[in-house]
């Protein structure tokens, strides 16, 4: 027997290697991603907009524009502040939701928060004002700062909501962008910076029977509180008397089954996989503290997040919670994504790591088959972990059913309920926290078509896999920014991230423009090498994700066959950062390519 030791509780690796397999095995589905359903055709209600006036109507807006933005969250949020603060006027923002915020706009359900400390995650605190309430700040909080934001830098201005993008086609002889939209817009742009967010597009689960349930259901990115009643804060007055089922238990489902156990007569958690539950200890801000803090704290902070989240322990850990001492020492963001941390000492911890969350949930869960049914089998990393403190004491409560599917997921949707096992579950209102679609492909989650040079379309271009220069730009679409995680850094901060890639992007549209610059675009050399450097790297990812539970961070365990290309930089967030940051420092002029136009004063 192999085994780990030097902490309690000793384990077993051989049999644990032998669990995960076994839990791993019985969630394996031949159908992979295709067992999701998009929210088009007959599910196309579900991505309706609840918030939005339906008979919101405009006039067609026709215009040339320096900067057009796709997205108002964070990413395009940051986009448009560094822009501006080149000194850009023209900006226009496209959403289709009906204000800045994003993911924040979207996700109202009850109980939203951000698991990421706000004094990190949030950006732009110094520059708005803004005092996150709590540690971890509620979603309506954060969707607040975006329009704080979109005051501050004037980016109301020119913004269009409720308005999706349909095309994006290259000019070659106007050397813009011609942007169409489904309200009859087309806008000339310059220069494009596509931020359409990582989860955007919803999924539904395939399961049979889904179009037949006759009472009120919904996904929670579109929360539908003219059933319920109340708002993110709860006083779900309108569940009383109602039995309420709830499909999923990710990051939102562990969100939002508190409240709704609060003020339904019944509730039933169907789980097919269990999240990883941590501890939370969220606590009101110290207001003295936070107002008190020196100019630039917030960049200071942020990377001492980065570190400590990536295996550098330099000076105190300022964050100190379930992420930044997640695997005990060191730290570090597992998964073959960051390798910054010796391997096997990763892997200690972080079985131990899981094997203390399973442990917590039997001090937390008195009935003995739910406590059992709620431990997470399978590596950390392989999907995102939880923190609460009040997800698992749900269970203890007499009106909530855990309805455990032993990993096969609901069998079933009736007219009047949700069948497992062969038992209809009558439900009255029917909740899918099923998530989005991930990393499936850029223009399907993105919503619109992208032709560049030649007539040629990304999908054709990327059909073999994506090819860029840090996942922000590509050879053949000129003046195209995009952020995605294909090919760029990630950090368990994803603002950290996007800071630095808006500050790369608005600094090279800032020369451009200064410079009458027409078309900027990689050179063959420098996209090539960031080519070679993803793929060199993708091997430790791939077996990692491989031998992981099915999700959507393996694309339910069968990773696509352009993997090594589509799939973040695997170097860790230092190297990432370094680079960005060196390149918007002036080390462009050598990675890009650059055309003057026919005649300069365009
Ligand atoms: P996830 O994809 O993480 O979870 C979907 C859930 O639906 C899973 O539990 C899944 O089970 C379950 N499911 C899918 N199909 C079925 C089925 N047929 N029967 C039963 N269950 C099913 O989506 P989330 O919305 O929870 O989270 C998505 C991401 O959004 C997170 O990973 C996180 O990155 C982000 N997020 C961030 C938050 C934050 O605070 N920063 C808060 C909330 C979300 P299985 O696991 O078996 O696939």
């Amino acid at each position: 027997m192999s085994s780990i030791s030097g902490e309690t509780p000793e384990i077993d690796l051989d049999a644990l290697t032998r669990k995960y397999e076994e839990e791993r095995a019985k969630r394996l589905r031949a159908e992979g991603l295709g067992q999701y359903r998009e929210a088009k055709g007959e599910f196309a209600r579900f991505a309706q907009d609840p918030n939005s006036d339906p008979d919101f109507a405009r006039d067609p807006v026709r215009r040339d524009a320096n900067v057009l933005i796709i997205g108002g969250g964070f990413g395009g949020l940051l986009a448009a502040a560094h822009v501006r603060r080149e000194g850009v006027e023209d900006i226009v923002i496209v959403d289709r939701a009906g204000d800045f915020g994003g993911t924040w706009y979207w996700n109202r359900y009850p109980g939203v928060r951000c698991d990421v400390e706000a004094y990190v995650y949030v950006p732009l605190l110094e520059e708005t004002g803004f005092v996150p309430s709590e540690k971890y700040a509620k979603g309506a909080e954060i969707q607040h700062q975006c329009r704080l934001i979109g005051e501050h830098f004037d980016l109301y201005r020119g913004a269009l909501f409720r308005t999706s993008i349909e095309t994006l086609d290259w000019d070659e002889a106007r050397q813009r962008w011609i942007v169409r939209t489904d309200r009859g817009d087309e806008i000339a742009a310059k220069f494009i910076v596509s931020a359409t967010g990582h989860y955007s597009s919803l999924k539904l689960p395939g399961i049979p029977g889904i179009e037949q349930f006759a009472g009120p259901s919904f996904h929670t990115s579109r929360w539908d509180y003219r059933v319920t009643g109340g708002d993110a804060d709860g006083e779900l007055t309108g569940l009383a008397g109602k039995r309420v089922g709830v499909i999923g238990t990710g990051s939102t489902g562990i969100q939002c089954v508190p409240p709704l156990a609060e003020w339904a007569e019944q509730l039933y958690v169907f789980q097919r996989t269990p999240c990883s539950i941590d501890v939370r200890g969220n606590r009101p801000t110290d207001v003295e503290w936070f107002t008190s803090q020196s100019p630039g704290w917030w960049q200071e902070r942020v990377e001492n997040f980065t570190n400590w989240t990536s295996g550098i322990q330099k000076g105190e850990d300022l964050i100190a919670d379930s992420w930044t001492n997640l695997l005990g020492e060191p730290t570090a963001v597992a998964g073959g994504v960051v390798g910054e941390v010796d391997p096997a000492e990763m892997l200690r911890a972080e079985l131990l790591k899981m094997e203390k969350v399973r442990q917590r949930v039997d001090t937390i869960v008195e009935d003995k088959a739910a406590a059992e049914a709620l431990k997470p089998w399978y590596h950390y990393f392989c999907k995102r972990p939880g923190f609460s403190d009040d997800y698992l004491q749900t269970f203890n409560r007499p009106n909530v059913t855990l309805v455990d599917t032993g990993g096969q997921g609901v069998e079933r949707i009736t007219a009047s309920g949700v069948v497992v096992g062969g038992t209809e579950y009558p439900v009255d209102v029917l909740v899918f926290a099923t998530g989005f679609e991930f990393m499936t492909s850029y223009t399907r989650e993105a919503g619109f078509a992208i032709t560049g040079r030649n007539g040629l379309s990304l999908d054709e271009h990327w059909s073999h896999g994506a090819h860029t220069l840090w996942g922000m730009q590509t050879r053949g679409f000129p003046n195209f920014f995009l952020m995605s995680l294909l090919q760029s850094g990630v950090s368990i901060n994803y603002m950290h991230i996007a800071d630095a890639q808006t500050r790369y992007i608005a600094s090279v549209i800032g020369h451009c423009l200064r410079e009458h610059v027409a078309t900027v675009g990689p050179t063959a050399e420098a996209e090539d090498a960031w080519v070679e450097r993803i793929v060199s790297l993708s091997g430790a990812r791939k077996a990692f994700l491989q031998a992981c539970t099915p999700g959507y961070f393996n694309q339910e365990g069968q990773p696509q066959p352009e993997f090594e290309l589509n799939i973040p930089f695997g170097g860790g967030p230092h190297e990432y950062l370094d680079l960005v940051r060196a390149a918007r420092e002036g080390g462009f002029v050598d990675v890009l390519e650059f055309t003057q136009p026919a005649r300069t004063g365009e």
